[in-house]
């Protein structure tokens, strides 16, 4: 028997980016583990991909090319070689884009998170042929617009001083099920005597487990902020020399937040004006002593009507007190803008013969409805989906099936597995797994570059997306040299060699060794120097204002709330949000037996209040409606859930739920006040027995 051990990286749409060592025993994974070395890792990974080899060989692998015989949904397949679907594949993009490419849609998110099998060969391909952008929305825009008006970039605090705060504010997350190092961190600050205030709807597992929990209304967190700042300026709880010299807009600022009265926040949020000032008290308290403050926020805050919004505010805190003087203070939404990315080698936009129409991701479901004119650009004809599965997590889920079984869509899956969405492909082409591809990463959460080695060949007749893209751009007659590149060439062009913060990457060095820290200071902005128009931290921002968005600090209502639509209240009284299961992630992982056999079936947390008002008792099916659809889940009677909250831990495959559906039957296709993005948890709803 030969053994070896594979320096491997995990792919998937989670901060932590693990670096895992692959045991292969006559070619086949045996084991994944964490490496002990890899400071952010430390040899222990999350429980789903400690089952990864069960993923990788599952006995529903796709193993070969399929079309459909079956109507569109149904799922029913057949097998074909590989030349019979790449020729069909070809030959229906060819005949399509000689009217107009842009009604080919290419449809992709971070089913892996891979530099090389996410959009470097496919982005090639799409370029070349002239087919619609995508705007990939269904995230983070919100979140990340918001912060890059105030900070700059998407810069913070290194997950590696956060045991050394000595106050954490974990904001929007629920970092055990979804930041488990970070989450690690944080317990070893906790018990270095730091404190921990969770600040989120629901009574998360992680919200169980810090000191103190602030419950406030969904999409009210921008007002908690403002709230905060009001106290901060009043008691004077500032840092007037990082004020002076690092911000932009202080006076304007203040008179901003005057009117943001502890009452105004606590009526806005549904807390008291007890947990403001005292949220406010210790965050400003604890930094006037000197002690570093951090904030790990999360997107959680900003799947709202104002998420940009909410993260732009709380952005502000950390200058306004002076905490990102401390390596340990600060605040972390994402790192991802620390890592020196060659976009522009690895997606080639210059492929581009005159700049095609975008299609926002988040309301592909309309689109996919809507007919062709002159404002949209043509019908959608053909969709190309790889690394998502959008008939189980796109918002407002009936549109984006109607859109998916009309007839005169032809529909392409690259995919691991017979997701929701691959039941409605005409062709599906079986895709390799991260044990058996190469990729390099950057990631959102620490600031390592990490490498992927194939541990193991393809399974079946897999092939890796870039050879995918390779094989149809031939056929489609690309002869440009950069569709020839090997998955080797392009991962070594990921990331600038000449930008000073890249430690002289090296691709053959980073496989050998699996990762390699960036060369970046502790404390990103101790100095000032934030990457924005103004050099500054930005309370007040010119950007903002040419965008027609308020230029200072403000707060956005939800679209759908007791407060902002109690029209819409009286039909749906009930917030609900649908956060990621602790077994799942996003879609992935909910066909692994194990861990589905864990999360039992969907269910919906519910107050003991609100569900005595409704006769519905513990463990009852209920129904979940407004006017968009509705969903069966079974109660859980808690108080976890706030009264006037339901919560659906998500995101279920819809085929694996009694009534073949999940909770994105009820969430809207409006969207957030910056970035485009899908507002999944701003939401009315009613609940009744099933
Ligand atoms: S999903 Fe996240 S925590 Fe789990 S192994 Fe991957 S990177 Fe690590």
């Amino acid at each position: 028997m030969t053994t070896s051990i594979v320096r491997a990286t995990c792919p998937h749409d989670c901060p932590d980016t693990c670096a895992l060592l692959v045991t292969v025993e006559d070619g086949v994974a045996v084991q994944v583990k964490g490496d002990p070395d890899h400071p952010t890792t430390a040899g222990v990974l999350c429980t789903k991909v400690s089952k990864y080899t069960e993923r990788t060989y599952h006995k529903d692998r796709l193993l070969h090319p399929m079309k459909r015989v079956g109507r569109k949904g149904e799922g029913r397949f057949e097998r074909i070689s590989w030349d019979e679907a790449l020729d069909t594949i070809a030959s229906r993009l060819k005949n399509i884009a000689a009217r107009d490419p842009q009604a080919i849609v290419p449809y992709s998110y971070a089913g892996t998170m891979g530099l090389v099998q996410g959009e470097s060969m496919a982005a090639r391909f799409f370029h070349k042929l002239g087919a619609s952008l995508l705007d990939r929305t269904i995230c983070a825009s919100a979140g990340g617009e918001g912060y890059k008006y105030t900070v700059g970039a998407k810069i913070g605090t290194d997950v590696e001083q956060f045991q050394n705060a000595k106050l954490i504010l974990i904001w929007g997350g629920n970092p055990i099920a979804s930041n488990l190092h970070f989450w690690m961190r944080a317990q070893e600050a906790k018990r270095r005597g730091a404190k921990l205030i969770a600040i989120d709807p629901y009574r998360s597992l992680t919200a169980e487990k810090c000191h103190q929990h602030i419950a406030l209304l969904p999409g009210t967190d921008a007002a908690l902020a403002l709230g905060m700042m009001h106290v901060l300026i009043a008691e004077e709880l500032l840092d007037k020399d990082y004020i002076e010299q690092f911000t932009f807009g202080f006076d304007r600022l203040k008179e901003r937040v005057a009117e943001w009265t502890p009452r105004k926040v606590a009526e806005t949020c549904g807390i008291s004006e007890e947990e403001v000032v005292g949220l406010a008290r210790e965050y400003g308290g604890a930094a006037k002593r000197g002690d570093p403050v951090a904030i790990r926020v999360n997107y959680g805050v900003q799947r709202v009507h104002g998420g940009g919004m909410a993260v732009r505010n709380i952005a502000c805190l950390p200058a306004l007190v002076g905490a990102w003087r401390h390596a340990a203070g600060g605040i972390q939404l994402s790192s991802s803008d620390t890592f020196p990315k060659n976009q522009r080698s690895l997606q080639r936009p210059d492929l581009l013969e005159k700049q095609p129409r975008t299609i926002n991701m988040s309301t592909i479901g309309d689109d996919l409805l809507r007919d062709g004119d002159p404002a949209f650009g043509p019908r959608i004809e053909a969709l190309v989906v790889y690394n998502s599965n959008p008939v189980a997590v796109a918002p407002e889920s009936p549109k984006v099936v109607q859109g998916f079984a009309r007839e005169d869509l032809f529909t392409v899956v690259l995919e691991h597995f017979q997701t929701d969405t691959a039941d409605y492909a005409d062709i599906v082409l079986p895709a390799t797994t991260q044990l058996e591809h190469v990729d390099v990463h950057s990631t959102y959460g620490h600031l390592y570059m990490m490498a992927n080695n194939a541990a193991v060949a393809p399974l079946g007749e897999a092939k890796p997306n870039t050879e995918i893209f390779r094989l149809l751009a031939a056929r489609m007659g690309f002869d440009d040299p950069c569709f020839r590149e090997s998955d080797d060439e392009i991962a070594s062009q990921a990331f600038k060699r000449t930008d000073v913060r890249a430690v002289h990457f090296d691709w053959d060095s980073l496989k050998r060794k699996g990762w390699q820290k960036l060369n970046v200071p502790d404390a990103p902005f101790a100095h000032g120097g934030f990457p924005t128009p103004s050099g500054k931290c930005e309370f007040y921002s010119e950007q903002m204002k040419a965008a027609g968005l308020d230029p200072l600090p403000a707060y956005v209502a939800p679209h759908e709330s007791v407060a902002s639509n109690p029209v819409l209240a009286k039909k749906y009284p009930l917030a609900m949000i649908s956060p990621p299961a602790r077994n799942f992630l996003n879609s992935s992982f909910v066909n692994v037996q194990s861990l589905r056999d864990t999360e039992g079936e969907p269910h919906l947390d519910m107050h003991p209040s609100d569900a005595h008002e409704r006769g519905i008792e513990d463990g009852d099916a209920v129904r979940i409606f407004n006017d968009r659809g509705s969903f069966v889940a079974k109660v859980r009677v808690t108080d976890k859930a706030r009264r006037g909250l339901v919560v659906g831990l998500s995101i279920w495959w819809k085929k694996f739920a009694a009534d073949g559906k999940n909770a994105n039957e009820v969430t809207s296709q409006q969207l957030t006040d910056m970035g485009k993005a899908p507002t999944f948890y701003d939401v009315l709803v009613q609940v009744e027995k099933a």
